[in-house]
């Protein structure tokens, strides 16, 4: 089943107020199964909004207003349904609904303005719904196929109209048929890059369908069906294992879990622990790992070294590194994280430094340039450390996540024995000049 919404306002479609209704109204739906596939916003404009009404009742079974219900002249979505629903015809007045208006003024010992006489009409061919919570009552009705609810603006009117009324007719009408989603999340690899890897999953009019979003540099495919549970689990595990597989090594979990957890879960299956030596990130790798219960099963703890006098004396680089290559570069990254895998006694260490802006960039390190060093301790060998350069894009606070993150995939990359892959923003060590 699929729906849209319509908002009504000026002070929406102005940017006054934020329309939360209809991002609450599309949740709501879509975990009852309805797919919401349009939004518009109109102002309080009669003509707009039978235009709209006329339009978006047309593609879709379901379809939700919000708004202008109430009993001012800019309240205008009772006449525009009139418009469409009975053209030419006059409102009608709904008994019920004007003596419960009476009794909501009596109870508050007012009399009753005139106008608000105007919330007890509809047009004929459509109900009231009555609102606890305020004078506006809603109104439902259906135009041809398609069922038609208009609930008040204001959201603590409209949530409990939408639970209260809506939802029972539509799940009068509802089979047994359910949407279901599952996400699989990924790191380094970017969007576009992503999305080919999964092109012909991604085809139009697919069931499953498979799409993807990128939020803070993590990339999601969710791939959603709609049907009988039984048939559609299955759909949908098959296709999440197969965007994994497009997506190797880069895909880290689905769901709600985070890089942190998928890689402290690894951690943690493996019997193995880490440390940190954070300079840029100043501590958001240790933050991230310290966030989740159960983390000291595989965290040691960590440096913030943000000063070369820190980098040398907590870590051991040294100071002739530090003077020759400079704190923002592969030799340092490789020290520091050695440094701390020898001092946590940890069987993995990860280490970064870089520019993280907005100032102290030149040309040779400019402002994004990050190094990452990753110390592993093997059973049979002696430790051994590489560095990884980045260029990442973005304000401080865009690089410095960026880097904690792509810290914790190499970490994982390391501990699952993956090599030879580069993440996304991953340079060459060295830079021909
Ligand atoms: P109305 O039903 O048009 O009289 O709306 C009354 C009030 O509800 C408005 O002044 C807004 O404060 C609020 N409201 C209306 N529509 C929305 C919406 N889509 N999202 C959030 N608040 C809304
Ligand atoms: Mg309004």
């Amino acid at each position: 089943m699929q729906a849209a919404i319509l908002s009504i306002g000026d002070e929406l479609a102005l940017g006054e107020r934020l329309n939360t209704n209809s991002q609450w109204l599309a949740e709501a739906l879509a975990a009852r199964s309805i797919i919401t596939v349009e939004h518009r916003t109109v102002a309080d404009d009669r003509q707009l909004i039978a235009e709209a009404i006329t339009q978006m009742a047309q593609r879709i079974n379901v379809l939700i207003i919000t708004g202008g219900l109430g009993p001012t002249a800019d309240d205008l979505t009772r006449h525009a349904l009139a418009d469409v629903m009975t053209p030419g015809e006059e409102l009608v007045l709904d008994e019920t609904e004007r003596a419960r208006l009476d009794d909501w003024f009596a109870k508050r010992d007012r009399r009753m303005p005139e106008a608000n006489l105007i919330q007890a009409m509809r047009p004929h061919t459509m109900h009231c719904l009555s609102n606890p919570h305020g004078t506006a009552p809603g109104l439902a009705g259906r135009l041809d196929d398609t069922q038609i609810f208009a609930l008040p603006g204001p959201p603590r009117e409209m949530h409990p109209m939408f639970q209260d009324h809506v939802l029972p007719e539509l799940e009068q009408r509802d089979g047994h048929d359910v949407l279901r989603a599952i996400t699989v999340h990924e790191y380094g690899l970017g969007e576009s890059d992503a999305a080919e890897r999964i092109a012909t999953l991604m085809e139009r009019g697919r069931q499953p369908q498979v799409g993807t979003t990128a939020s803070a540099s993590v990339v999601t495919a969710r791939i959603r069906a709609f049907g009988a549970v039984d048939s559609i689990e299955l759909l949908l595990r098959a296709d999440a294992a197969a965007v994994e597989r497009a997506w190797q090594p880069f895909a880290f979990g689905r769901g709600d879990v985070t890089l942190a957890q998928a890689l402290l879960g690894e951690l943690i299956s493996r019997g193995r622990t880490i440390a940190t030596a954070e300079s840029c990130t100043g501590g958001w790798v240790g933050k991230n790992f310290v966030d989740l219960p159960g983390s000291s099963a595989a965290y040691l703890g960590g440096w913030v070294t943000y000063s070369n006098e820190m980098k040398r004396d907590c870590l051991g680089v040294p100071e002739s590194w530090l003077e020759s290559y400079g704190a923002v570069s592969a030799e340092v990254a490789r020290a520091m994280a050695q440094g701390a895998l020898e001092r946590a006694a940890s069987d993995l260490a990860v280490s970064i430094s870089g520019i993280a802006g907005p100032d102290g960039g030149t040309p040779e390190k400019p402002v994004g340039l990050v190094y990452i060093g990753i110390a592993q301790r093997t059973s049979d060998a002696a430790p051994t450390a590489r560095a990884h350069r980045f260029e990442f894009h973005g304000d401080r606070t865009a690089i410095r996540d960026r880097a904690g993150k792509a810290a914790m995939q190499l970490a994982r990359f390391a501990l699952l024995g993956i090599e030879g892959e580069r993440l996304l923003w991953e340079t060459d060590l060295e830079v021909p000049a």
